[in-house]
């Protein structure tokens, strides 16, 4: 019987025999002459030779990602018309970094739609092609979470361009906008027929409503009207998948199922990207008035709230808090025009009454309250409005507060909430920790105290160096994150976790909750595309 023949075995290729094997950091093997050996040339050819090796690989790969990278972006480029996609380094540089600097990434792309459908065609690509996509709106969140990573990878997809309101709706009191829509220009619109849009902050200038939406933004008119999610009826959505979501609706009472708007309000970019919204709007009031008290300590500001919500119910519509500090700083930033009072008071809270009937009645409100709480030693001082010139006026010194921070270098910023019965303890003993951490920090706190909410901010006293609260970060959030958790409080209130926060959560935030969150990002976005790295 003939046997199999096998292959005669195939001498390995090997190097001539007077050549011994070389091994250089245990990656190639290769010859090199006996003469070489022990040599110093041993080494530098090996190294030579490996790393031209190496450099080849190398550049084979980059030109491989290249190509990959112009494929799809000329993909992108019949998806959008000419000026609809930036890809030259220095003309993208404005959306690679936040507002406040402390972020920077790359991108291989901005691309800025004009529809929805537009926006669902680029994230089909997306999606094929595995592309990553950052979906930016006025670029003005506080938490990195408009802001690429370093890799260069992804596209972000700013929603600028999609700006149109599409209806106004004065029989259900609503209005459908396009997720690029700044803020004010909402505002605007309503006003333009005779209605209140009522979410407001000082970025709103500049702040998309798809942005507004993705932060479940709260701002200065909480207290009476809710946050975003509470002004919100209904959304479109394009998802991850490239499908757009028509949940346009502006029903007021709509039980038939889940709520599904509410998983993509607060959601950050990370679950679908918005692209229109409709709003609730509301009846304009007659009359605004606004009062500024200064009060002798943090707690008064408690009481003085108490008695405001009592005397005012839902008249009461913003209730702000400002330490002294911050109002100096304002004043040095901005010039001592900006100071209401000619003394330095410890704490200032900032009032506004609406009235549905008449200027007068608001100010008889106002001066009623301020009387009362000077008089129970709640307040040491008041100034009250009399025109809506005065009214914007003290209005723009809260506004000013984060920007003249900014201005003066910066802080390590905490945006917390906590139950209002805790907070006075929270304010004097997180303070004192900090304090005795560094005697050269400086606590800047201001918020809306009606909504528990305050922006508890470390920075240092005037002529010491930011870096000397910077270079302590960790210790000085370990001491207001912990308090935070003592007190029953959350991590962010209304700015999200974008990827400042989001380490932070995972330890602050209970594993069944992190779990659940989980568990929808696998859902609607199972490959992960959508603004990786922040919130989950
Ligand atoms: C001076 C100043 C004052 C501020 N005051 C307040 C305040 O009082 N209250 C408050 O809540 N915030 C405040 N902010 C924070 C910021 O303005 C809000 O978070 C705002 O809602 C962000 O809107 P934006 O369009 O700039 O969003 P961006 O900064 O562009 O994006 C914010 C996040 O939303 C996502 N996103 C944006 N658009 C969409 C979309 N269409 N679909 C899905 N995801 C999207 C982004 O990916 C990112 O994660 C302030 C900021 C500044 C600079």
């Amino acid at each position: 019987m003939r046997g199999i023949r096998r292959p005669a075995k195939r001498p390995q290729r090997c190097p001539r025999p007077d050549y011994p094997i070389v091994r250089w950091a245990g990656a190639v093997d290769f010859a090199l002459p006996a003469s070489a050996q022990g040599s110093g040339i041993c080494d530098a050819i090996g190294t030579a030779r490996h790393l031209r090796k190496r450099a080849r690989t190398a550049a084979r790969w980059f030109v491989l990602r290249i190509n990959e990278i112009m494929n799809w972006i000329d993909e992108l480029r019949g998806l959008v018309d000419a000026t609809g996609i930036i890809d030259q380094p220095q003309d993208m540089s404005a959306f690679l970094t936040d507002w406040r600097g402390r972020f920077s990434g790359r991108a291989a792309a901005v691309v800025q739609p004009r529809t929805t459908q537009e926006t669902a065609r680029i994230v089909q690509l997306c999606a094929r092609r595995g592309v990553p996509i950052v979906v930016q709106g006025g670029n003005t969140g506080l938490v990195g979470g408009a802001t690429p990573d370093a890799s260069g990878k992804a596209l972000v997809l700013c929603t600028r361009r999609m700006d149109r309101v599409r209806r106004v709706d004065t029989d259900d009191d609503t209005i459908t906008v396009e997720a690029g829509c700044v803020l004010q220009r909402v505002q605007e619109a309503a006003i333009a027929h005779n209605r209140l849009f009522p979410l407001s902050l000082a970025a709103e200038g500049s702040c998309t409503i798809g942005g507004n939406l993705a932060t479940n933004a709260g701002g200065t008119q909480v207290l009476r009207y809710g946050n975003a999610r509470d002004l919100t009826l209904g959304l479109e959505v394009v998802l991850a998948s490239g499908e757009i979501w028509e949940g346009l609706r502006g029903l007021r009472k709509d039980n038939s199922g889940y709520d599904l708007k509410q998983l993509f309000i607060g959601s950050e970019g990370t679950l679908g990207i918005i692209t229109a919204a409709t709003l609730k709007l509301f009846a304009l009031p007659r009359a605004r008035a606004v009062s500024l008290l200064a009060l002798p300590h943090f707690s008064a500001a408690i009481k003085v709230l108490q008695r405001a919500r009592a005397a005012a119910g839902p008249g009461l519509t913003a209730f702000e808090i400002m330490s002294g500090r911050c109002v100096q700083l304002v004043g040095r930033i901005f010039g001592e025009q900006r100071r209401p009072f000619v003394q330095q008071y410890p704490w200032l809270a900032l009032l506004e009454w609406s009235d549905y009937e008449d200027e007068p009645g608001a100010v008889r409100q106002c001066e009623r309250l301020c009387a009362a709480a000077i008089e129970a030693t709640e307040a040491i001082d008041a100034v009250i409005s009399r025109s809506l010139g005065d009214c914007e006026s003290l209005w723009r010194l809260r506004e000013a507060i984060p920007e003249a921070q900014a201005r003066s270098g910066g802080n390590v910023k905490h945006d917390i909430s906590l139950p209002l019965a805790s907070m006075d303890r929270f304010v004097n003993e997180t303070e004192a920790a900090l304090y005795a951490l560094c005697p050269q920090l400086q606590v800047l706190v201001f918020g809306h105290l009606g909504d528990g909410n305050l922006h508890f901010n470390v920075g240092t006293q005037e002529g010491v160096p930011v870096d000397e609260a910077f270079g302590r970060e960790q210790l000085i959030n370990d001491i207001v994150y912990s308090a935070v958790a003592r007190w029953g409080g959350s991590i962010s209130a209304e700015h999200g976790l974008g990827q400042l926060r989001r380490e932070l959560a995972q330890r602050f935030k209970p594993p069944l909750e992190l779990d659940m969150m989980r568990g929808i990002k696998q859902v609607l976005d199972p490959q992960g595309l959508l603004n990786p790295g922040k919130v989950i």
